[in-house]
């Protein structure tokens, strides 16, 4: 049962431009086992990423699934035992299952959500994740919130006329963003959507705008970030692919919004005056000019605006200062590397007079 199997390593590979971690490189462990690892993912590292159906009848001027003539699909029942199984022999920790959608979307959202029950009712412990389709009805929605871990549906890009040009089919307001609303209420802090960087050829300035506007309205617990790749045989196949470091500088800016409290008037000034994202670190570039702060005085989220200091250094820096005066580098524990990016940004104040009586008094 744990043998791949054309079908299985078919589909396996089929649900690679789906993310299910952040930064995701996963790794197709063997050809027999058709399980991805994530180095990166805590937790549940093991995953079986898989498509319940292999072939699609919508028309996303990106994608390769739609072109694919074989076919391959799963029964639920069937993908339901192959992935107990290898759950309960240890090859995988969890399970990412998303489709194509080679018919009509309820149909194939009931697989999907048959696949979960399926597998519940087997009292399979693990991680699943559930991709939700574009115009799938409210009630699959909250079902397949109520069986799995977390769901998503990828907003794909930034608003009505860029997904127009990506598919006559899908209708940004109603497939997509009234879903995602919807499953916003159905499963809160544990949805998750995924933009494709550079395929309707929408600015960072727009990919800025949907963002924080994502965050701000409907709180998605992540993001995830694909860079547009120009396949063989698909209507871009002639575009140029985005450069990997564009979902990168995405992936950090979106960390300084959801982990450091960035403000968007805040992050503006990293687009240029194409409204383009320079290929460099945004967080040293908004540091850049900034007075140095002390490390005695300086708030929380002063510190965060440090470059080389995350939430932890700036926790474990506040809690320091409460029994000592940090005089120099050698008084903060961090990373040295850490260190050396944020020297630039610190100043050591001498110890007060006060301060020093109160210290060693
Ligand atoms: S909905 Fe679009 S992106 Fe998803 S499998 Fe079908 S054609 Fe591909």
């Amino acid at each position: 049962m744990t043998g791949c199997g054309g079908k299985l390593a078919r589909l396996t590979s089929q649900s690679q431009y789906d993310i299910c971690v952040p930064g995701e490189c996963m790794q197709q462990l063997s050809t027999e086992s058709c399980i991805t690892r994530n180095p990166h993912a805590a937790g549940c590292n093991r995953m079986l990423k898989v498509l319940l159906h292999g072939s699609c009848s919508y028309d996303c001027a990106y994608c390769s699934v739609r072109l694919d003539r074989s076919h391959h699909s799963f029964a639920p029942r069937e993908l339901a035992d192959i992935v107990h199984e290898q759950y309960r022999n240890n090859l995988t920790g969890g399970l990412f299952l998303s489709s194509g959608v080679p018919h009509d979307t309820d149909e194939v959202m009931s697989g999907l959500i048959e696949t979960a029950r399926i597998l519940r009712s087997q009292g399979y412990p693990g991680y699943l994740h559930l991709k939700i389709l574009p115009g799938a009805s409210r009630d699959d929605i909250q079902e397949s919130a109520r069986l799995a871990d977390c769901i998503s549906l990828n907003i794909e890009t930034t608003g009505e006329s860029r997904l127009r040009f990506l598919s006559g089919i899908k209708d940004y307001a109603h497939d997509i963003m009234k879903r995602i609303g919807w499953i916003a209420d159905a499963a809160p802090g544990r949805f998750m959507t995924q933009l494709v960087i550079g395929a309707a050829g929408e600015t960072d300035r727009e990919v800025f705008d949907c963002v924080t506007a994502l965050y701000g309205n409907l709180h998605p617990s992540r993001i995830y970030y694909s860079g547009f790749r120009a396949l063989p045989k698909t209507r871009l196949s002639s575009r140029e692919s985005t450069p990997a470091w564009r979902p990168r500088r995405w992936y950090q800016i979106d960390s300084l919004v959801r982990e450091y409290g960035y403000s968007r008037e805040e992050l503006l000034p990293i687009l240029d005056d194409n409204a383009t994202l320079p290929n460099d670190d945004p967080k040293a570039l908004l540091a850049r000019g900034n007075d140095p702060v002390d490390p005695n005085s300086a708030s929380f989220a002063d510190l965060l605006r440090v470059p080389g200091i995350g939430p932890t250094t700036a926790r474990a820096i506040i809690a320091a200062r409460e029994d000592r005066w940090i005089r120099n580098p050698g008084d903060i524990n961090m990373d040295a590397a850490c260190l050396r990016r944020a020297m630039p940004y610190l100043a050591f104040a001498k110890v007060p007079r006060q301060a020093t009586l109160a210290l060693f008094a």
